[in-house]
């Protein structure tokens, strides 16, 4: 039974599902690269440690979101990480957006101290992990992922297990692809729709009504129009996964076209200086091409 995890990587998502783990009651305790985030977690009781090697001593789960593979390098495999602190019997979930093979390599260097390793991205932004309502993948061994199933739901509202290591990292790359595609769609639409001069809220009322409706066009669209570019997904992490999807389709020889054209358009967008802003701030490349700012 797990009772004591340890969470390390308390940015916009970890920081919604380790306040979520406390509420469930688990016995939590915290690491952040910037100490400061731990704050708020010590305060509700929960154990602020100095490295990442200190945060998993004595757990029984430990679990992780952090930016990119080069951050899951330095807390996983670096001087005092999570690896030279982990031992037998427990269990390590990363849920940070990384290449599946990461995930195992993972999975082998636990293996190594007999600790069992779980992949496990998710879906969903900032308000969806805040509220415990992410859409969650998992793979590894069924049974460990039995095990931390009851977990996974404090922070969910769904949890889809994907078999072998590497599939479910592989699902969120797959995920991205539609979501960078979608805001590709949206952003051209909305300039065209501005050139045209139509009224942009009506455009987003029938947005929000047709068959090709989805959550992410409309609540984007809404922010667009607001030029509301508060960051729920960074902008320069939409353009590290563009990269992570690029690279995985490369190795299969999977064709993807459209994903290109995006991830130069998010590429220029973050050389606006755009990438610590919302995802959808990529119209913005769009904007500066046509001359035209998209605003209700
Ligand atoms: P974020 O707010 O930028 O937080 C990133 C976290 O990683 C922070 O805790 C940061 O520490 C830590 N970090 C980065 N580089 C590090 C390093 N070299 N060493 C140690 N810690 C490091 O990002 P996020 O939005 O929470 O995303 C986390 C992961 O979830 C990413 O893989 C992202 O692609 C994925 N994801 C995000 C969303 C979303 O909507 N935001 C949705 C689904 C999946 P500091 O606080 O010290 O910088």
């Amino acid at each position: 039974m797990i009772k004591r995890i340890s969470y390390l990587g308390l940015g916009t998502m970890g920081s919604g599902m380790a306040s979520n783990l406390l509420k469930a009651g688990y016995k939590l305790t915290v690491w952040n690269r910037n100490a400061e985030k731990c704050e708020p977690f010590a305060r509700k009781g929960a154990r602020a440690a100095q490295t990442p090697a200190d945060a998993v001593r004595d757990v029984d789960l430990i679990m992780y979101s952090l930016s990119n593979d080069q951050a899951v390098e330095e807390v996983v495999f670096g001087a005092k990480g999570i690896l030279s602190g982990s031992k037998e019997s427990q269990i390590a979930i990363d849920m940070s957006t990384v290449l599946p093979a990461t995930s195992l390599r993972e999975l082998e260097e636990y293996a190594k101290r007999g600790v069992d390793f779980l992949d496990a991205p998710v879906f969903g932004s900032k308000s969806e992990s805040v509220q415990a309502k992410l859409w969650i993948m998992a793979a590894g061994n069924k049974a460990i992922f039995e095990k931390v199933k009851p977990v996974l739901e404090h922070l969910g509202q769904t949890v889809h297990y994907f078999g072998k290591t590497g599939n479910a990292a592989a699902m969120k790359l797959v995920g991205n692809l539609i979501v960078a595609l979608e805001l590709e769609a949206l952003s051209e639409g909305l300039v065209l729709a501005q050139k045209a001069g139509l009224d942009l809220n009506t455009v987003m009322e029938v947005v929000n009504v047709a068959d090709f409706r989805s959550p992410l066009l409309v609540s984007n669209g809404q922010n667009i129009l607001k030029r509301d570019f508060s960051p729920s997904f960074a902008l320069k992490l939409m353009l590290k996964d563009a990269g992570l999807i690029e690279k995985f389709g490369e190795e299969l020889q999977s064709p993807m076209p459209g994903l290109r054209v995006i991830k130069k358009n998010l590429a220029s967008a973050v050389a606006l200086g755009f990438g610590k802003e919302n995802a959808s701030a990529v119209i913005k490349a769009l904007e500066k091409e046509s001359g035209v700012e998209v605003k209700a």
